[in-house]
């Protein structure tokens, strides 16, 4: 991509920035143990906003040890949950790891795959999705540099996330809430505690083969009842996360906390600024109970910290129900809309419904992109005519580069575009949502401090979910072989040349894809 895409200030900025930084060689002080550490800390479903809702001294103490992107974005799309975890364990994009939403519909066979739900997570039929795609992941990287190293990933309820992240991991441990009808096939069935079927409870549960410590897993403080309150799912998480480090000490830990997704599809997350902000203090608190453990146990000056999320989330100033939608696209669409990627019973039908929607003109649903098959056997997403009439050659790019993210056999057969803060589909009593391809959605919060970090540094660096494992290994020391992100050098207090080229004419193309997300926000449909 050309270099008139390339903002100018933000060319400065990364100039002065580096510049700034560019100094004497490094001179690392030897400390007691061989292994740097490493914390990745994902709020789900987080706006970079709510961490100014109240003060958060242990996220407030980070950044200013390390780094803030305040372009911090998605950069991809399906934005959900399970995407966007094996992409923070991946670097590398939905197009390639696969994992591209929670189900899908397989191009080829038109079987629709559903390996996310609590029940297959947990027998390892999501791991084993990922295991398909030959990706390299994080952990693997890692472990090739130090084979005697150690890796879990842990979390709360969302086992989808956790296991995600936790690819290749030596530990996974999640929180499970075993049914009647799941005891039936509970592979612990001879645990009387985990087979009860008298009422729901909340169990810590693993992955085959990635069991953790039987301390943490059979850990009796972690059995508790189900009616789990606002906060009380991060509390659990970062329990089971306590429990399991207090036993393995891993170097790399990955950890999902989930209810400022969970309670911000409740409240319509940013319109409920109060109630949000009590769910960041907790947060923020459970945070604190981890970085005094690494103080405690004198690993805190060796560990990189990075904070970030897996997608936003928009409150609906207004809702699209089923009933608002056009006839064709909710009749040949497989199970209900939610948000803006849609799978079809018959993928032929893709432009016919596309022209559909545009010929209705449903007030903040403005256009729509199709999955075509392109002359090289791939996949690739083209606006509808009406669509394309509307849009400007760098709009029309823009999303394009955008959906092609997940440009592949599993992608979906149509994207609605729609207004920013538009619900569509789903129940109308969530008040939030993030499946959308909006500013709102894809804005996130980053934040990188430890050692190799330079201290204070706010970056307008566009940095991508893609981009936090190669720049995590590359702090680590490690070169992050066969990913789709770039390094984000602003996070390096002395980087390679060659890191901040590919960086550059990465950053270049995404900063304006975000310029084109952020006007569109704006000023409503183009
Ligand atoms: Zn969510």
């Amino acid at each position: 991509m050309s270099q008139r895409f390339f903002p100018a200030g933000t060319v400065l900025l990364l100039l002065v920035t580096l510049g700034c930084l560019a100094g004497p060689s490094p001179n690392p002080t030897p400390t007691p143990d061989p292994f740097p550490y490493l914390v990745i800390l994902v709020i789900d479903g987080c706006r970079p906003e709510y961490l100014d809702l109240a003060p958060l001294p242990h996220l407030e103490q980070l950044a200013r040890e390390g780094v803030t992107f305040e372009r911090a974005w998605v950069g991809q799309v399906v934005s959900n949950t399970p995407p966007g975890h094996a992409t923070i364990a991946t670097g590398t994009l939905p197009s390639r790891h696969g994992l591209v939403s929670f189900w899908w519909k397989e191009a080829e066979t038109g079987e629709v795959v559903w390996p996310t739900r609590h029940e297959d997570v947990r027998v390892g039929e999501e791991t084993a999705i990922l295991e398909a795609a030959g990706v390299p992941t994080f952990a693997s990287l890692y472990r090739r540099r130090h084979p005697a190293a150690l890796v879990a990933a842990t979390g709360g309820y969302k086992s989808f996330a956790v296991a995600a992240l936790g690819l290749d991991a030596d530990a996974v441990l999640f929180a499970y809430m075993p049914s009647a009808e799941n005891v039936r096939r509970d592979r612990f069935s001879g645990n009387e505690e985990r087979a009860s079927p008298a009422g729901w409870r909340v169990v810590p549960e693993t992955v085959p083969g990635q069991e953790p410590p039987v301390g943490s897993l059979n850990d009796p403080t972690l059995f508790r009842a189900a009616d789990l309150g606002p906060g009380d799912g991060d509390v659990w998480a970062m329990d089971a996360t306590l429990a399991l480090w207090e036993e393995m000490r891993p170097q790399v830990l990955l950890v999902n906390l989930p209810d400022v997704d969970r309670y911000g599809h409740a409240y319509g997350g940013p319109a409920d600024p109060e109630r949000m902000a009590q769910l960041l203090v907790n947060v923020d608190a459970q945070i604190g109970r981890l970085i005094e453990a690494y103080k405690a146990a004198g690993l805190y000056e060796q560990t990189v910290f990075i904070v970030t999320s897996d997608h936003g989330m928009i409150a609906g100033d207004r809702y699209l129900g089923e009933g608002d939608l056009p006839g064709p696209l909710v009749e040949e669409s497989i199970r209900a809309i939610v948000g803006a990627h849609v799978w079809l019973r018959d993928s032929t039908q893709a432009g016919a419904v596309a022209e559909a929607i545009e010929r209705a003109r449903v007030a903040g649903l403005w256009g729509a992109y199709v999955k075509v098959e392109a002359e090289d056997g791939g996949f690739r997403y083209r606006p509808g005519p009406g669509t394309a009439a509307q849009l400007s050659d760098e709009e029309a790019w823009a999303y394009e580069a955008l959906l092609n993210t997940v440009a592949g056999p599993r992608g979906p057969d149509l994207f609605l575009l729609t207004e920013e803060n538009l619900l569509v589909g789903g129940k109308p009593e969530i008040l939030g949502h993030h499946n959308t391809l909006t500013w709102g959605v894809q804005h996130i919060p980053l934040i990188i401090a430890g050692p190799g970090v330079p201290q204070g540094v706010v970056s307008q660096a566009p940095a991508r979910l893609v981009d936090i494992a190669p720049t995590a290994l590359a702090l680590l020391g490690i070169e992050p072989e066969g990913m789709d992100g770039a390094i984000l050098t602003d996070a390096l207090l002395h980087p390679d040349p060659a890191w901040v080229r590919r960086e550059q004419e990465q950053a270049a193309l995404w900063w304006a894809v975000q310029e084109v997300l952020i006007a569109a926000g704006a000023e409503g449909s183009p």
